[in-house]
Formats: C-alpha cells, structure tokens, sequence
C-alpha cells in the first residue's frame, strides 16, 4: 500500500510528466516561444526525476541519492527561470545558475560530514534555500519586464505564486532546524511534515506552471488585439479601430462638449509612383508617409490608414483653426519627406480633407461626410492643399 506521501508525490509525477507533454505540443500549436516551452517542459521532466529518485530510495546511498535529487530539483527550477527570462527577453543569467548550482552540490557534499542527525535538517536546509534563492531571483528579474508588457496588476499577479514559493521553501527550510522538530524522516515516510511538505509542494508546481501558461495567454491575447487593430504594412490603426476611436470621440463630445478635429489625408497620384516604380517603391512611401504621421501627431492623436494611400487623423480637444494649424504642419512634413528607393528620392504630396466635430454633427458619419468632401474639394482645386469644411449646422 502506498502512503499518502508517496501517493502525492506519484499523482506529482504523473502531472509533470502529463505537463511536459502540454508544453511540447503547446509550442507548436501556439507558434510562441518555442524556445521557452522547450525549457517549461525539459523543466517538469528534470522535477520528475528529482521526485522518481526520492520514492526509489534504497538502490543508492542516501546521500548520493538526495545529492542527485535536490540537485535536480534545483536545476527544474534553473531552468524553468530560463525559460521565463528567454519569454521575456531578459539576460539569461548562466553563469549564476550554474554557481548556485556548484554552491548547492558542495554544500550537500559539506553536509554529508557532519554527524546523520545534523547532515539531514541541513541537507533540507541547503536544498530549500537554493530553491528559495532561484524563484526569488525568477521574480525580481522578470517583473520589471512583466510590468512593462502586461501592468502592475497582471505582473504582481504573474509572479505571485513564485513569491509564495519562496516563502514555502524557506519555512521549510528553517522548520527542521527548529529545536524540538522531530527527526528527519526521507520524503516517502508519512510523517505529518513530509505529507504537508509534499501537498504544498503539488500545489505549489500547479501554481508555477499554471502562472506560465497566464503568461503565455495573455501575450496571445495581447499579439491576436494588435493584429486585429493594427495595419499590416504600417502598423498604424487600420480603418475597423480608426473608426473606433471616431465613435468614441463623438460619444465623449456627446457627454464632455469637447469637439475634435478629422482630418482625411489622400497622397497625390499615388498610383503614377506604383506605375513608373513598382509597388515596392509604392509601400515604401506609404510607410514614410505613416512614419511621418505617427512622429508628428500629438500623444492623444488616433492616426491611421483608412485604406490604399489614404490616412486619418483624430485630433482630440481642438477647435476650428487648430485644426487648420494641425492639417498644414502635417501636410507641409509629408512634402519635405523623402523616400530612398534603390538610390532614387521619391517626393509626395498630399491633400488634406479637414473638419471640426461639434454638437451639430448628429453622428460620427456625418463628419467622416464633411471631412471626405472638403478632401474631394482640395483634389479638385490642384491637389496638395487643406481645405477645412465650415462648420456643421
Ligand atoms: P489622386 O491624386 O486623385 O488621389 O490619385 P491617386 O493616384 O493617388 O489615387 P488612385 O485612387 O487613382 O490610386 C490609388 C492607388 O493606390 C491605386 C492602388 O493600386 C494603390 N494602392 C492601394 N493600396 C496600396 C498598397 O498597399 N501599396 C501600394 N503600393 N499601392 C497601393
Ligand atoms: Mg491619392
Ligand atoms: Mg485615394
């Protein structure tokens, strides 16, 4: 019969081995880090043998069967830290790792001298610290990069159940040293300690890798969110998000009174560039044109490409003649642009379609018509000009 020890830390390699697996297959179903879930799995595999060695206890001396287990059990947790800096592309620390490591291996080494009832609370100790020390340092390390990617809230969140375990392998850590503790027992016996050290140490490895599969969630969702929002060859707003944006402008006029300028941008026979150059030198321009917007436009500006050659730009907060000001100074920057394409300066001009959204436009259509029209106007007087619709009443 199996103890509930034993039990725990079978269904415990039983999950490893089944989560190995899942990240294999993850990472090629999600195309995402490969890399990283390469380590995440090659990680539980390394937990598992730590775990195989402590319940095969006997066919080896004690020592060098806890010196191969706690080393392993430190490397799972090496590397899985790999797997989570490489995510993150942060530094990947080899050299530490392996000094903790070497400093775990002597320690024990140094452990095994002493006298069998002070060598096995120690030997704990040693272990517990050199897994303390690593998923520390797996916190600190990555949550600056977590924070950046995901915010305060979902970083805290990500790295929580690292933070807990270092708090775990601490106290177990110290606990067997405590004046009164009862002898060590090896992990498969059923003391009180071993059973609530092997429950904790399950749910402990459940937390870690269910927090890396959040991780890896979140930046799908994150990537899927860019895709759908974002143009492919500019990566500015393509026009389902651009017109997003317009109707949250208008609600917040709705609400605030505050109107907002639109401006439609058209570049000038665009299509002569594409005829004589190709539709390279074409894309290449487009993606001056977008640089140009994007590094000109106000923080709180929603620019994008609203199709073909042609752009749009919400200006937030503005009135009448700031947005005549706004749709010069972008025209004029978009004419001093030049385009390098196989050693040949390409130049461009653009006409500017310019309207102020007030209370009298009823709905975010009723601008797009205003604006659209005043391009048609500046197309049709000569081209590389602004005209600004009058406003609506
Ligand atoms: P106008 O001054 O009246 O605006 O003339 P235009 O030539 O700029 O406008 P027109 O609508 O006649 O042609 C736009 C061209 O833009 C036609 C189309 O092939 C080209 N185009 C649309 N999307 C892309 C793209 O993603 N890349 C490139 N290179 N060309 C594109
Ligand atoms: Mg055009
Ligand atoms: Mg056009």
């Amino acid at each position: 019969m199996l103890g509930n020890v034993a039990l725990t830390m079978l269904t415990l390699l039983l999950l490893l081995g089944g989560v190995a697996v899942g990240w294999l297959v993850a990472a090629r179903a999600l195309d995402l880090s490969r890399r990283s879930a390469r380590h995440w799995s090659l990680s539980c595999a390394v937990g598992a043998a730590a775990l195989a060695l402590m319940l095969m206890r006997g066919s080896a001396p004690d020592w060098l069967a806890l010196l191969a287990a706690n080393t392993l059990a430190a490397g799972a947790l090496l590397l899985m830290r790999r797997g989570v800096l490489h995510f993150l592309r942060q530094p990947l620390r080899d050299k530490e790792a392996l000094a903790v490591l070497a400093a775990t291996i002597v320690a024990q080494l140094g452990c095994s001298l002493l006298p069998p009832a002070l060598a096995g609370p120690l030997r704990v100790f040693v272990a517990c610290t050199a897994m303390a020390w690593v998923l520390m340092r797996c916190a600190t390390q990555s949550y600056p990069a977590l924070k950046r990617e995901f915010g305060d809230r979902q970083a805290f969140l990500l790295v929580a159940p690292q933070v807990a375990g270092v708090a775990l392998f601490t106290l177990r850590g110290f606990i067997g040293l405590l004046p009164g503790t009862p002898p060590l027992q090896a992990l498969p016996a059923d003391t009180p300690l071993n059973v609530a050290s092997s429950l904790l140490i399950l749910v402990l490895a459940l937390l870690l890798h269910g927090h890396l599969a959040v991780m890896v969630l979140l930046r799908l969702v994150r990537k899927l969110r860019h895709l759908s929002q974002r143009d492919a060859l500019t990566g500015l707003y393509n026009r389902a998000e651009w017109n997003r944006q317009l109707e949250a402008q208008h609600r917040w006029l709705g609400r605030f009174g505050e109107p907002f300028g639109v401006l439609m941008i058209d570049i000038d026979h665009f299509k002569k560039i594409n005829d004589t150059l190709g539709h390279a030198a074409g894309d290449a321009v487009l993606l001056t044109a977008a640089q140009v917007l994007m590094a000109s436009a106000r923080d709180v500006d929603v620019v994008g490409r609203l199709g073909g050659e042609e752009f749009g730009v919400l200006l937030p907060r503005t009135e009448q003649m700031a947005v005549r000001r706004a749709a010069e100074r972008l025209r004029q920057l978009l004419c001093d642009a030049e385009t390098t394409w196989r050693g040949k300066q390409i130049k461009l001009t653009v006409s500017i379609g310019a309207a102020l959204c007030t209370d009298a436009d009823e709905s975010p259509q009723h601008v797009l018509e205003r604006a659209d029209h005043a391009l048609y106007q500046a197309k049709n007087t000569g081209r590389n000009r602004t005209v600004v619709a009058r406003l609506a009443s």
